[in-house]
């Protein structure tokens, strides 16, 4: 669209990347389900192989379909570009090999997703790759865990399970003050509720599996950059000094501020072989077009809710940045000016046998391992999600055995209301049976 115009939010749900097709005219995304693209001639497949100019090759590495994506995911972000992975825990690891070898150390939050510290505390180790996790992502104790060898620093916008909100303006200038980058995991927010960039962020991720895809219906991810950072700093080697996969290509020299899209696709997810299927990509633009809406709605119900299981006497804690008396509640308001998101932690009174009775008494929410559906669920983070972490890396995640995750949908909130008072009345009934 040729214009001066900034557009919206919402406009470029619906229109960055996607305009009608110039061959065909559909509207919708065409969905290139292909693996290989045919060339032009020897000369322009030289081209290609030798990064010397851009244009689909192979599925892996790049597909129509898929920068369809990648630029609207981008766009909605700020960023320069985006890379889309065959899962979140894919966009993590492209992240992560793109700026560390053998040697290299991240500082991290210690309050992740826990796939997230498992891929880093025991197959990036094995790797000879080092954290250090900080708890509660505290901007001051990120910064004294910088050491020479540190790479980046990494937090998410709002912390699985347990909803802190992480101060992306400290410690991004903690992280600029180091000379590394800042990654955010911003998938709990979503692009809609947060954007990291506009709060000095240098690479967000996501799993597109949660919100954005927003129908339980795809695992994917994405990486997004913001095409500020100085990657020539001497800093990141991997992308400053010569390349043996390319002949000694230097990515920083070559590329400037691409250099480090173009060496997390050329390099990292040609090697590790995580890229997103085009019929993945395509779910996940459906699900970008009613982002906004749908955020706005699952936002109200996990307000709702939230206050509903604040004044209920059945309930010993909850944990939703939303509330008034939430620790990150100033944070939330900073960094979430539209909701502080539809996923809470809270704990039944009466333990972990109280939490069990509690899920399992539940009709309309469902127990599985996932958030951000449309459909509203539930889970028992200590069992499940978080159950490989040692009992120290759980309590500095503060994940505790009565804890219950519930990432709200968007059904009628009363119904959901309805659901819950069920499960609090197996919990008197479960704990009358134990008594007698
Ligand atoms: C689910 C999740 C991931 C991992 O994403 P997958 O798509 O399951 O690989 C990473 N970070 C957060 C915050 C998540 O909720």
């Amino acid at each position: 669209m040729a214009s001066d115009r900034t557009f919206g939010f919402r406009t470029r749900a619906l229109h960055a990347g996607t305009p009608p097709d110039k061959t065909t005219g559909a509207r919708a995304l065409p969905i290139h389900m292909t693996s290989s693209f045919v060339f032009e001639s020897a000369e322009k497949a030289a081209d290609l192989y030798a990064l010397r100019t851009y244009g689909d090759i192979y599925t892996r590495i790049s597909n129509p379909t898929v920068a369809a994506f990648e630029e609207k995911i981008a766009s909605l972000e700020g960023g320069l570009g985006a890379i889309a992975t065959a899962s979140g825990q894919a966009a993590q690891i492209v992240a992560f090999l793109t700026l560390a070898q053998n040697g290299d150390h991240f500082v991290a939050a210690a309050d992740l997703y826990g796939g997230t510290i498992t891929q880093l505390t025991v197959t990036l180790k094995r790797l000879g790759i080092e954290t250090t996790f900080v708890p509660h992502g505290d901007p001051a104790a990120m910064r004294a865990a910088v050491k020479p060898n540190t790479r980046a620093m990494y937090i998410e916008t709002i912390g699985n399970p347990g909803g802190r909100v992480g101060d992306l303006r400290a410690v991004a200038d903690a992280a600029h003050d180091a000379g590394v980058p800042l990654i955010v995991d911003n998938t709990f927010a979503s692009p809609y509720l947060c954007r990291p960039i506009e709060h000095g962020a240098d690479i967000v991720l996501h799993s597109g599996t949660k919100f954005i895809g927003g129908h339980g219906t795809v695992i994917a991810g994405a990486m997004i950059e913001s095409g500020k950072f100085p990657w020539g700093s001497g800093r990141h080697p991997l992308l400053s000094t010569p390349s043996p996969g390319y002949h000694g290509l230097m990515f920083s020299e070559t590329f400037g501020e691409y250099a480090y899209l173009m060496r997390a696709r050329a390099e990292v997810l040609r090697d590790v072989g995580a890229c997103i299927s085009p019929m993945n990509a395509w779910l996940l633009v459906q699900g970008l077009e009613t982002l906004a809406v749908r955020m706005d709605a699952h936002v109200k119900n996990g307000q709702r809710i939230a206050e509903f299981l604040a004044s209920h006497p059945g309930v010993s804690w909850v944990k939703y940045a939303g509330l008034p008396d939430n620790p990150s509640h100033a944070l939330a308001r900073r960094y979430l000016p539209l909701g502080a998101g539809s996923i809470l932690t809270f704990a039944p009174r009466g333990g972990r046998a109280a939490a069990v009775a509690f899920i399992e008494a539940l009709q309309l929410w469902s127990h599985l391992a996932n958030v951000g559906d449309a459909k509203s669920l539930v889970i028992h983070p200590m069992s499940t999600t978080h159950q490989q972490l040692t009992e120290e890396e759980a309590a500095a995640g503060g994940i505790t055995p009565d804890m219950i995750r519930l990432s709200i949908g968007l059904e009628d909130a009363d119904d959901l209301i309805w659901d819950l008072e069920q499960g609090f009345a197996a919990i008197k009934r479960h704990a009358g049976a134990a008594a007698r």
